[in-house]
């Protein structure tokens, strides 16, 4: 057999991705299982009538930079919303995903041996996605604050990227740490790639999009999704907002990569932006309440987990559990049909350490599931 690419042989499997790919097999051969694993919350949202969407275009490839009707809500919304400016017209792309526009960035902006630094736990793809554009991940351990990360600036670093409000620890980045983020950019000529495809998760914190803070987006380069803040991860709809001079390079992968995402979904987001916002907004409220009550209960049964409060993930740890991360996991899948994610797929430091995502269960499923894993924590210990 021919040889494979060596930085796709290298590379490894999602974690999130592999547990709940085990979750459909088991769910296949008729078990029931506890779902707690999944990157996304459960809302109960309307299918609006499709053939209203216009007929003549809905069929057919849009802009490649996302249908201007789409673009122009979203750059409404931000503005609204997160006091941030951009230009619908040069300074965004609607592509198919949020991962795909972060990795299609990472293709616009590395060069093969550029460093780009984030901290531990990190979202599973951010170290896949930079090693397939030939650049080295450099994952900060994950007691280290901000504050620290200059230590880890070499002539080779090119970016930060930085998760905000974070998955797995539902931490939200204030200004303070924002702006010495940018400071530090600005030092050392380095992006920040700011992912907050969960900026309506917010529980009692005020949310700053990172380009609010550099509204020239000199260094700043932001990522959202319609998947979580819309509940519609399977339609595959995520954007970049960039100057015009990355965006302009984020156009040329997408036009060899995509080309657009799905035009029709794309005519009804833009047809019910703001309706569906009505209705998904409460929704995220119940979700962060029911986080909160999770929280709660983790306390009052003495399992801990990272400070945190937006999302609808926890990170929690099993020490003094002797398994590994992933043995824990697989083992309280087998043994109890209850679906968590190791933490070791969100770097090395993060091995006593496991996901959970209180979106798609109810709050009593969800306090099962944590009893489980206490019993678990307490036999392997
Ligand atoms: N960024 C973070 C932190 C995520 O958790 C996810 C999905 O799990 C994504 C980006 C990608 O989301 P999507 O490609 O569905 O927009």
């Amino acid at each position: 057999m021919p040889g494979l690419s060596r930085v796709a042989m290298d590379s490894t499997e999602a974690m999130s991705i592999k547990y709940n790919t085990m979750v459909y097999e088991l769910k296949q051969r008729g078990k029931h299982v506890l779902v707690m694993s999944l990157g996304e919350a459960y809302f109960d949202i309307p299918l609006f009538p499709m053939d209203e969407l216009p007929q003549a275009e809905v069929h057919h490839y849009s802009h490649s930079r996302g249908l201007l009707a789409l673009r122009r809500k979203l750059a409404q919304y931000f503005h609204a919303e997160y006091a941030v400016d951009f230009d619908p017209d040069e300074e965004v792309i609607i592509t198919a995903g949020s991962k795909a526009a972060i990795h299609m960035t990472f293709m616009s902006i590395l060069n093969p041996g550029d460093e780009v630094i984030y901290s531990e736990p990190a979202w599973v793809s951010y170290p896949e996605q930079i090693r397939l554009c030939y650049a080295t991940p450099v994952g900060v351990r994950y007691q280290k604050s901000v504050y620290e990360f200059e230590e880890f600036i070499t002539p080779k670093t090119k970016a930060i990227v930085i998760n905000n409000p974070h998955n797995p620890s539902g931490q939200v980045l204030s200004r303070k740490e924002l702006e010495h983020i940018l400071d530090l950019a600005r030092k050392h000529n380095l992006w920040v790639l700011s992912d907050e495809a969960y900026s309506d998760f917010v529980w009692g914190e005020e949310f700053i999009s990172l380009a609010r803070l550099d509204p020239n987006k000199e260094h700043a380069i932001v990522f959202n999704s319609m998947s979580k803040n819309y509940g519609i991860s399977g339609w595959r709809v995520g954007y970049v907002i960039a100057n015009k001079a990355v965006i302009s390079n984020v156009l040329k992968v997408n036009q060899h990569l995509i080309t657009c995402p799905a035009t029709i979904l794309q005519h009804y987001l833009a047809r019910h932006f703001h309706q569906l916002l009505e209705i998904t907004k409460p929704q995220i409220q119940a979700v962060l309440c029911k986080r909160k009550q999770v929280a709660a209960y983790m306390d009052q049964i003495g399992l801990s987990y990272l400070p945190g409060s937006s999302t609808f993930y926890l990170f929690a740890s099993i020490a003094p559990s002797r398994l590994s991360s992933e043995e824990f996991c697989t083992r309280l899948l087998q043994d109890e049909y209850v679906s968590i994610v190791p933490g070791v797929g969100y770097g090395e430091s993060c091995d006593a350490f496991v996901r959970i995502s209180v979106g798609a269960a109810s709050l009593e499923e969800n306090q099962l599931g944590l009893r489980k894993i206490k019993e678990l924590i307490e036999k392997t210990s």
